[in-house]
């Protein structure tokens, strides 16, 4: 296997999350049971320090019907216009004539912001059914993949380019560098959001580590791609969403100057270590200790009787179900909001998935496998708590 970012041959495997079907793909009954499982393991690098999988389900299987909206919640909703108006106030309150290129649109929430401020909005979307809802909207979206073969056809530039969460599970990673590149106009500013690595693993996070995301990022092992192409970080904060996002602006070599707080977060990454090898090694074993207090949860909730739910079918939930090895014995069912999942079942455990507003009954836990979103969960269940409903984080993020 070769280094996805720097080809280097000099990987080691640091985690091992067994095999695991691909968690994106909810299943019907009739695909119960058949669901093909693949290898998930995380490969650091020595030479660049990116850790990746080792294994790629093809991109076609992954992108082509996933059914995750990102304007179903509203804190992402929130977080979209923030980054908006953020962009546009900071670069380009002064341009008259402003574009921006949202990659992985999906249901078009980030790039209405953007329409709101006055851009030209792009959207390039894979998913058939979500680049219609946002069509369905006036919010232009391509229904394809984005490379660097579709910035030729596209022919043109952009003062924003956006990729929120996408950029980071991609099998055409240095295609799209490149098509972001020869796309982004000569002051423009590319703005990346990833998993940070750092803060996954100092949350205990290790459910975003699935299939779709073959590569993790710090700042370092971030800017060793970008110096390929001659782009350069000049910006970078955190964000508390999926337990530890990261903010990037990006833009051409040279053209900005790095701000203080990137330097700052640069200095902390050197100080813990983060990108060294014994730092995964070490997260692989808290995982494992971590495996073994929620078994012993589960084995309590039995013995006591108590009806256990999940709360969200998130994708990352099915790595955690299936490495916990929690199923239909302990999980009666995942309870969610988005009725495009109505009526399935989650990959490798088949615990069944029904819609909140349609249950009459309610559980005696709550597992909260949407973990990320703990503060709207708690504020939004008030009621259930005050009816003696315990809700249970297998994972707490800590605040900023
Ligand atoms: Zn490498």
């Amino acid at each position: 296997m070769q280094c996805r970012v720097c080809s280097s041959e000099d990987l080691d495997m640091v985690i091992d999350l067994g095999m695991q079907p691909w968690c994106n793909h909810f299943l019907t009954r009739e695909e119960v049971g058949k669901e093909p499982f693949y290898p998930l393991q995380v490969m650091y690098c020595n030479a660049c320090s990116t850790s990746q999988l080792n294994y790629t389900v093809k991109k076609e299987i992954m992108f082509g019907n996933h059914t995750y909206l990102s304007g179903v919640t509203r804190s992402l909703s929130d977080h979209f216009e923030h980054i908006a108006k953020e962009v546009d106030s900071l670069y380009f309150s002064n341009n008259k004539d402003k574009a921006m290129l949202d990659i992985g649109s999906n249901d078009g929430t980030q790039i209405r912001h953007f329409k709101q401020l006055g851009y030209d909005i792009v959207g390039v979307e894979s998913s058939v059914a979500t680049s219609k809802i946002a069509n369905d909207q006036g919010l232009y979206t391509i229904n394809d993949y984005f490379n660097y073969e579709l910035t030729q056809k596209l022919d043109r530039k952009f003062d924003v380019i956006n990729a929120a969460g996408v950029f980071f599970h991609l099998e055409e990673l240095h295609s799209v560098t490149r098509g972001i590149k020869e796309s982004l106009k000569e002051d423009g500013v590319f703005v990346v959001q990833f998993l940070y690595m750092k803060r996954i693993v100092e949350n205990m996070a290790f459910d975003q580590i699935y299939h779709e995301h073959l590569l993790y990022y710090n700042l370092k092992n971030l800017q060793i791609l970008l110096s390929q192409y001659e782009l350069e970080i000049f910006d970078a904060y955190v964000a508390n969403i999926h337990g530890g996002s990261m903010i990037a602006h990006v833009t051409h070599k040279g053209k900005r100057a790095a701000a203080e707080r990137l330097q700052q977060l640069q200095k902390e990454e050197e100080a813990t270590g983060c990108n060294e090898k014994q730092w995964y090694l070490d997260f692989a074993e808290r995982i494992k200790k971590m495996k073994a207090e929620n078994v012993a949860f589960f084995e309590q909730c039995r013995q006591e009787n108590k009806k256990v739910w999940g709360m969200g079918a998130p994708v990352k939930g099915n790595t955690l179900l299936n490495y916990f090895g929690i199923g239909t014995d302990y999980i009666e069912y995942l309870v969610e909001k988005n009725e495009l999942r109505k009526g399935l079942y989650s990959p490798g455990q088949h615990i069944p998935i029904v819609i909140e507003r349609e249950m009459t009954e309610l559980p005696d836990v709550y597992y909260v496998l949407a973990w990320n979103f703990k503060k709207e969960i708690l504020a939004n269940n008030q009621d259930l708590i005050n009816k003696g409903v315990e809700f249970y984080f297998p994972i707490n993020p800590k605040e900023n």
